[in-house]
């Protein structure tokens, strides 16, 4: 381990549980500790780098923690990043993906054009919960003639069953739970 990079043990130490947010009964799991320590952020980034198939040639990030992470991985494996976003943000013209939540249905949208250079994409995002925002992503990314390489992600709740939601496409995670 090189100066100042942390191990699982000191990275999910820097994971804060707080109860009862944003609703009664989550377990919202706060990355701010982690972000908020230089080595905790760099390891953490390191270790989603390590993580990374060959061959990738885009980061794709979902909004918003997602580009915490997404970005500093992209500048470290030396990848273009492009930005998942919630409706309305992007500017350009777009592609929308609808999915549902436990109660109604929330959309992502992504630039029409963001796949046109760089096909093979690993999609990153802070926790991997029930799985639904990332297979949205997913569905964005191949819709656009997208292959995604991998799912990435900081956090994985296991115990929320996303990763069989996600398919046979890899899904790596930095610290599960
Ligand atoms: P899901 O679509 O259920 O996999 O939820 C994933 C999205 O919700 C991610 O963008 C997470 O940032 C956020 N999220 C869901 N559950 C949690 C949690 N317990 N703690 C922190 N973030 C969460």
């Amino acid at each position: 381990m090189a100066m100042g990079e942390l191990s699982i043990e000191g990275l999910r130490a820097l994971v804060r549980d707080v109860p009862d947010f944003p609703k009664p009964g989550i377990m919202f799991k706060d990355i701010t500790p982690l972000i908020g320590s230089a080595d905790g952020l760099a390891s953490c980034v390191a270790r989603l780098a390590a993580l990374t198939p060959a061959g990738v040639e885009a980061v794709v990030a979902i909004e918003s923690r997602g580009f915490l992470f997404g970005a500093p991985l992209a500048l470290r494996l030396g990848l273009p990043v492009i930005p998942v976003r919630k409706p309305g943000k992007l500017p350009y013209h777009k592609r929308r993906v609808e999915y549902a939540l436990e109660y109604g249905t929330d959309a992502l949208e992504m630039h029409a054009d963001a796949l046109a250079q760089h096909k093979k994409v690993i999609i990153v995002d802070d926790v991997l919960a029930t799985g639904g925002t990332a297979a949205a992503t997913a569905r964005l990314c191949r819709d656009a003639g997208g292959e995604v390489a991998a799912f990435a992600f900081v956090i994985e709740l296991g115990f929320l069953g996303g990763r069989p939601k996600l398919g046979t496409t890899p899904v790596v995670s930095v610290l599960t739970y």
